[in-house]
């Protein structure tokens, strides 16, 4: 996992700074989405410190879709985000609407790894809960998902989904589906739900690894 650091880097309050704890005062950490389709820490910089007239950005740490992890305050720097919870609380934003999205695989497995790591780290910090379990917000849609499940995948780790999700770039897809149409304009396959498949890649290992199979038998 890769953690980016930008600490001291993004915008900050002209005069107002936030307050510091001590690390053993960090009791829980908090899990929130970022209730933006896309984002970036330094836009979240720019909205928290512009709009809300905060010190700074509200997340010690931002994960990113693609699962790049990004930190944006010492541990020592009680931000806001959970109201009256801030000076016992590290927050922790998933770039993404989870009203409307999902996190993803990468995203997800990140927030998991980072977690871990912060409470190996931070001994006090025993609990996880999502924003809207701090007492004042159960009326928040924040982080959306299940905590019941973060916290079980936490535990037990992440389900591997065998070798299910096939791992292709931007590129790979796209010579896959033309590779596809190639064998469907050439009926060596007929049923276009493949080539539909690769469109939405939601193509697994295991289907390509049989249309594999069914091609080289079909031409041979
Ligand atoms: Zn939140």
């Amino acid at each position: 996992m890769q953690i980016v650091d930008l600490r001291g880097k993004l915008l900050t309050h002209k005069t107002k700074r936030y307050s510091t704890r001590k690390e053993s005062d960090i009791r829980s950490i908090a899990i929130h989405h970022s209730l933006t389709v896309s984002g970036s820490p330094e836009a979240f910089a720019t909205y928290h410190v512009n709009t809300n007239g905060w010190p700074g950005i509200a997340y010690p740490y931002v994960i990113q879709r693609d699962g790049t992890i990004y930190k944006c305050h010492d541990h020592n720097v009680v931000t806001y985000h959970v109201g009256n919870s801030n000076k016992h609380a590290l927050g922790i934003c998933l770039v993404g609407d989870f009203r409307t999205q999902h996190p993803t695989t990468e995203q997800y497995a990140a927030a998991i790894w980072l977690v871990r790591k912060l409470q190996q780290e931070l001994s006090n910090a025993k609990e996880v809960k999502g924003h809207s379990q701090y007492p004042g917000y159960s009326w928040k849609a924040c982080p959306v998902i299940s905590m019941d499940k973060f916290i079980a995948d936490l535990v037990n780790g992440v389900q591997k989904g065998d070798d299910e999700e096939l791992k292709l770039t931007d590129y790979q897809w796209k010579v896959l589906s033309l590779n596809i149409q190639k064998l469907l304009d050439q009926k060596v396959i007929t049923d276009v739900k493949w080539l539909e498949k690769v469109q939405l890649r939601t193509l697994t290992n295991s289907e390509l690894n049989w249309l594999n199979n069914v091609v080289v038998m079909r031409l041979t």
